[in-house]
């Protein structure tokens, strides 16, 4: 195929009308095994579908096409693709992993690796100094996650993927916030992008799931052959499902964004709000970046309340179409608390450091009308 734009890659790549029926769709191939033909003789790739299913492959080469990558492997979640990339270094070497990460992600680093051997230094990204300062000779594997969550700090990723990669480190990018219709880090110099398609791309809320992308062949032998031995891949109906959402993802990233920018400024201008954080306004500290790297501002906002927990609880208990739980990316709007609810897990010492405070309300704005959305927040403040 051309390379066609990324609305015609999201509906067609990796798609070919069933060669069987001619269905328009891929099937849901709800198969565990294959028939061979004789001992070894299977046909294409599939002989046992935690190798390989025709439904993954698909949406493998679907998200593979949207991040301007050539391989693509799907996860059970998140998480699991993060551990994937973990599990390419051995005992003793050592990650720069950004100091603002998924909540999950920091738990992950902090109490499994950390464990096993691993050396972990978090850092702030966003100072170039600092990051460079954090290299030692055994970095192996750079973790960078923009924007961050859910203070939306903006990492620099031709800056945080080029020195890694004058430090001989592998760099991965977490582009959940993103999603590849905002930004791609691997034409900015990443080695692997990782996605929790739960959020985005998956888009709805109904399904648990994470993606590893590249262009880089030995790492993708090298990750296959984790995804195989260590068996956390997806099921065959969850990955039916991503492939249907990707079809949407630039429609629903524009209207996201769009609502997003509306509830930012207006929130901006509200007596009750002490700060709004939001990559596409201009009172963003890495604006001019933000509008550099990524084509829109996302649909996540961060606000600050004047009179602290007690009007955050009072604001999240009182709205009535955000929906008050953790989780973001999907059509519905949800508002949460970071400190009691998704970086309840980050102790609180650097809680505090990341400015992570009991003030703080995140907002994951939906794809509903944008004036009922403020309608319902103004109702919320009153
Ligand atoms: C949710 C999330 C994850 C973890 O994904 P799961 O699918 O919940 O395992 C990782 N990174 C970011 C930025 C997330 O928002």
């Amino acid at each position: 195929m051309h390379p066609h734009h990324f609305a015609t890659k999201a509906i067609h790549a990796g798609q070919q009308p069933d060669p069987v029926t001619g269905a328009i769709i891929t099937p849901i191939y709800q198969t565990s095994t294959f028939v061979q033909s004789s001992p070894g003789v299977f046909k294409g790739e599939y002989d046992y579908s935690r190798a390989a299913n025709p439904t993954r492959t698909a949406f493998q080469d679907n998200i593979a096409a949207l991040e301007g990558g050539r391989h693509g492997l799907a996860y059970a979640s998140g998480v699991a693709a993060t551990g994937a990339v973990v599990h390419l270094l051995s005992a003793g070497d050592h990650i720069v992993v950004c100091d603002d990460v998924y909540g999950g992600t920091n738990r992950l680093f902090n109490r499994v690796f950390k464990q096993l051997g691993l050396e972990i230094s978090m850092v702030d990204m966003t100072n170039e100094r600092a990051y460079r300062d954090a290299f030692r000779d055994n970095t192996k594997l750079v973790w960078i996650e923009t924007p961050t969550n859910p203070t939306l700090k903006v990492i620099d990723l031709e800056m945080a993927c080029g020195i890694a990669r004058e430090k001989g480190a592998t760099s991965a990018v977490d582009n959940t916030f993103a999603t590849p219709y905002l930004q791609n880090p691997l034409a900015l110099g990443a080695h692997i992008v990782c996605h929790s398609t739960t959020k985005y791309i998956g888009g709805h809320s109904d399904a648990i799931g994470g993606v590893l992308i590249t262009d880089d062949d030995e790492l993708h032998t090298r990750l296959k052959f984790l995804q195989l031995s260590e068996g956390a891949v997806p099921g065959i109906f969850e990955c039916f499902l991503l492939l249907r959402s990707t079809k949407t993802l630039h429609v629903r990233m524009d209207r996201h964004c769009a609502n997003a920018e509306k509830v930012a400024h207006h929130l901006e201008a509200h007596p009750a709000i002490e700060r709004v954080i939001y990559p596409g306004l201009e009172s963003h500290p890495q604006h001019a970046l933000a509008t550099r790297q990524m084509k829109a501002g996302g649909g996540m906002v961060t606000v600050f309340l004047k009179d602290g927990l007690a009007a955050a609880k009072r604001m999240l208990e009182r709205v009535q179409i955000f929906a008050l739980a953790e989780s973001l990316g999907g059509v519905e709007s949800l508002i949460e608390h970071p400190a009691i609810m998704t970086h309840a897990s980050v102790p609180p010492e650097q809680r505090a450091q990341l400015g992570i405070s009991d003030a703080l309300v995140r907002l994951s704005v939906g794809i509903e009308d944008a004036d009922d959305l403020i309608a319902d927040l103004d109702e919320a403040l009153r």
